[in-house]
């Protein structure tokens, strides 16, 4: 006898990084799905069975599904609001000038849908928000949507990582769902029926716990990342390595070694942009603590971006002006190819301000970064990138550049430098290929 699980309309209201996978993957447990967007172009590439950014696994899943005609795309509210019996918010939660979170684009979704809704429904929060936001949207919505219809508001915060996000929406770690209801938490449990029979944790809170276990969960994880780098520094100080230290420290089961990777540090549209949005909630709580303590993970962090180009001048000895500089890497992760608050930009930036000609290889990113650095030369081959460079820099960690043959790339360069910024190079085969490499918190 084959298992059944309830299949419901859904909609998916932004169809970004989040929000296609979302749908996707919703649609690939059997739900049928309506994904809306502004962005006609974007809406039009999904549609087309063409994700509109690079993710492993989703084209296949994105095509399988809108084949089988359980997976739409569109721009219309009014399509939406009809159609939908649960209504999934996944717009955009960007930094402020003042670095707390940008809510207009959750604002606007809410007060586009709201008119639009004909029938009974849950608004299931999943962007990323200060905590109080829910309270507020639910008000929000019930002010807008019409007279009659039982409407809710619930938070599902999304813990999906670009570069395995298919994986994580597929089979996470845990469900939260913050609601205000059990008619909300029963229709959540319906929509995840599959996952929680394959025995996935569901944790059930009010709305503001469960906002805050997502900027909580990314400030510890962040915290993880500066910890680790801050040890790199004394390290580098000290001469002792960081790699064997974290390698001892990871086998207590305490601390475990996930996230305790030391390099660059982190970037991308979350880790960041979220530690920033929780220092302004924490001030605007009068809880200064969290704000100086986010603060001084956030500059651990900067700091790494600068000591890489500090490396990058020590190896060619003094001063970038002039200098051919190889970057291998520009996503903000492998897997991925988001440039949002890239470390590997950051480190271009100051190379180029110094003077250096950078010259950047990436195997799927380049196209995101021409687009916000059309300045900086693109290459389509490593081979290309570092022919004549004084340096060869290791920025982001893609499985290609770790099987990269030194003693061939040595007959490419000018120079045989390397500075590798995320520590994962096997550093005594470069060196015994006659390379002079620097690395991150080790000798
Ligand atoms: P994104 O910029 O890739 O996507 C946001 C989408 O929302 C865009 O396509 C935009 O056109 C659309 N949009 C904006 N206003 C809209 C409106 N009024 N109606 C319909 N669509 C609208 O951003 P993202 O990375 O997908 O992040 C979305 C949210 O999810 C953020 O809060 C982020 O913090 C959170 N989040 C992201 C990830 C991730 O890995 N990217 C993981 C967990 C949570």
């Amino acid at each position: 006898m084959s298992l059944s699980f309830p299949c419901l309309r859904l909609t998916v209201i932004g169809a970004g990084y989040l929000g296609l996978t979302h749908a996707v993957c919703m649609a690939e447990l059997g739900h049928d799905v309506l994904a809306i967007d502004t962005d006609e172009a974007k809406i039009a590439m999904a549609a087309s069975g063409a994700p509109p950014f690079f993710e492993p696994g989703l084209e296949p899943l994105l095509r399988k599904n809108v084949e089988a005609g359980r997976l739409r795309f569109g721009t219309s509210y009014a399509e939406a609001g009809e159609f939908g019996e649960i209504h999934f918010l996944c717009v955009g939660t960007p930094q402020s000038a003042d670095g707390s979170a940008d809510l207009q684009y959750v604002h606007a979704a809410v007060d586009a849908l709201a008119p639009h809704l004909r029938q009974d429904c849950v608004v299931v929060g999943k962007s990323t928000v200060p905590v109080g936001t829910a309270r507020g949207l639910a008000a929000r919505l019930r002010q807008g949507a019409p007279a009659g219809l039982q409407v809710e508001l619930a938070w599902n915060p999304e813990f999906l990582r670009e570069g395995t996000a298919v994986r994580d929406s597929m089979s996470p770690d845990r469900l939260v769902f913050g609601v205000t209801s059990s008619w909300a938490a029963d229709r959540l449990r319906d929509i995840y029926a599959q996952q929680l029979y394959n025995g996935t944790p569901c944790l059930v809170m009010d709305l503001e716990t469960a906002e805050l276990v997502k900027v909580a969960a990314n400030s510890f994880l962040a915290t993880k990342i500066s910890f680790i780098n801050a040890m790199a520094e004394v390290c580098e100080a000290s001469g002792a390595d960081v790699i064997r230290l974290a390698a001892a420290l990871a086998a207590d089961e305490r601390i475990g070694g996930r996230f305790l990777s030391p390099g660059l540090g982190f970037g991308g549209g979350c880790l960041p942009k979220d530690i920033r949005a929780f220092r302004a909630t924490a001030r605007g709580l009068g809880v200064d603590s969290v704000d100086s303590f986010l603060n001084e993970v956030d500059a651990i962090n900067l700091s790494r971006r600068a000591r890489v180009a500090d490396l990058a001048r020590e190896i060619v000895g003094g001063d970038l002006a002039g200098a051919r500089a190889a970057v291998l890497g520009i996503a903000f992760k492998p897997g991925s190819d988001d440039v949002r608050d890239s470390p590997s930009l950051a480190v271009c930036d100051q190379l180029t301000r110094e003077g250096a000609i950078v010259r950047v290889h990436d195997p799927v990113a380049t196209g995101n970064a021409a687009k916000v650095r059309p300045d900086l030369r693109y290459a389509d081959t490593v081979t290309e990138a570092v022919a004549g460079a004084d340096v060869v820099l290791h920025l982001t960690d893609w499985a290609d550049y770790r099987a990269i043959d030194p003693v061939a790339l040595g007959q490419v360069v000018g120079r045989r430098n390397i500075v590798d910024a995320r520590c994962t190079l096997d550093s005594d085969y470069w060196r015994s290929a006659d390379w002079t490499v620097r690395i991150l918190g080790r000798p």
